[in-house]
């Protein structure tokens, strides 16, 4: 069953001149995780604040469990909207702790308000343990780590046992390995108790790892809405293969042995089908071949820079007309070396984007 829909949503700021997010139509399936991944200031917030009931979209409505929300009418404040909602910043009580914290909204907000005490106890208490926090419910903000914090915040969105939980950044604020650790677990957290989860990110990665579908947006629009996979094998415009896979791009010219290119010709078979007689050809960072040559060859291409990522290594490499190019293999070079490139075939096939 379909737990959120939205249908053509537009939502625009009184100080702006174009809406913060565009004509937005989703559908959200019970239990599915989606990550809403774009750049900064594309519209990932608003599009979850509007979704929580803090902003009001100018068009179109939103169904929760197909129930209007917003639209056609009605307006449903967030306290009464079935969404438990994780900030970036957690936002948690400092003068409360982490037990006062979980149940607050259980007090106060909602349709729980009027439980009485013992069950918001329970209910607290269990969101607690599911977060893994047992133990800690008599500390305060202060006197946890960021990730435990963000656990906190976790578990008093969970406590009501919404039927839908929206993360803005969750995992921003945290090092790198807690972030790791703590995704996986969000992600195992939301699927044991069933709820589905939208959550925000601009980490590419961090999309790709835990989401069920990623919607990718630009500039206040849904640009593509996928699988993963989908999202990175089959790229539905050139602004997404760039923003997902920091993949190059060639000019490319149709002819009859091929594509054109600077780096030569790209034999047809290996190009997805189109229409396009020219464009723009996208070659992943792992597309490209290396091969060590003397200075001298024809189009040689210089290592200028290299990073070491443990299995692989990543090149910087420029050519004077064609520019820089990145590169990932395991084949070890030094900055200096000189070297001819070539494309390597896909099982998906390379794209061309015009
Ligand atoms: P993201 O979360 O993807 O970084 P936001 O949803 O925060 O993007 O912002 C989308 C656009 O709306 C940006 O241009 C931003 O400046 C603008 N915006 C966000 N919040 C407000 C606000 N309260 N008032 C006016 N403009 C806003
Ligand atoms: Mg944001």
């Amino acid at each position: 069953p379909t737990v959120l829909e939205l249908h053509n949503v537009t939502k625009q700021y009184q100080q702006q001149t174009v809406p913060a997010i565009n004509q937005v139509s989703l559908q959200l399936r019970q239990g599915e995780l989606l990550a809403l991944l774009g750049p900064s200031g594309c519209g990932k917030t608003t599009l979850l604040r509007t979704i929580a009931g803090f902003e009001n979209p100018e068009k179109g409505w939103i169904e929760l469990a197909k129930q209007p929300v917003c639209g056609q009418g009605t307006t449903l404040p967030p306290e009464r909207r079935d969404v438990g909602i994780v900030f970036q910043d957690y936002a948690l009580f400092p003068h409360l702790c982490v037990i006062d914290n979980v149940s607050f909204g259980l007090k106060h907000l909602g349709r729980h308000r009027r439980l009485p005490n013992a069950q918001i106890q329970t209910l607290a208490q269990e969101a607690i343990s599911l977060v893994g926090l047992a133990g800690f419910e008599r500390r305060y903000p202060h006197e946890l780590s960021g990730g435990q914090q963000q656990r906190v915040a976790l578990a008093r969105a969970l406590a009501p046992r919404p039927s839908l939980v929206l993360l803005d950044e969750p995992f921003s604020n945290l090092d790198v390995q807690v972030r790791l650790y703590l995704r996986q677990e969000v992600r195992s957290i939301l699927k044991g108790v069933g709820a589905s989860g939208i959550f925000v990110t601009h980490d590419q990665q961090e999309a790709l790892a835990i989401a069920d579908r990623v919607a990718v947006m630009r500039a206040g629009r849904i640009e593509q809405l996928a699988s993963p996979e989908e999202i990175y094998e089959q790229p539905a415009s050139q602004f997404i293969a760039d923003f997902v896979t920091q993949a190059n791009f060639l000019k490319a010219q149709r002819s009859a042995g091929g594509w054109k290119t600077a780096l030569g010709l790209v034999d047809t078979a290996m190009v997805n089908p189109t229409d396009a007689t020219q464009g723009m050809l996208m070659l992943r960072q792992e597309e490209l071949y290396l091969k060590a040559v003397e200075t001298d060859a024809e189009m040689v291409l210089v290592i200028c820079d290299r990073e070491f990522l443990g299995r692989e290594y990543k090149y910087t490499l420029n050519h004077p007309s064609l520019g820089k190019l990145k590169a990932r293999t395991p084949i070890r070079f030094a900055t200096g070396d000189t070297v001819q490139v070539s494309v390597k075939p896909n099982p998906y096939g390379l794209r061309v984007f015009v």
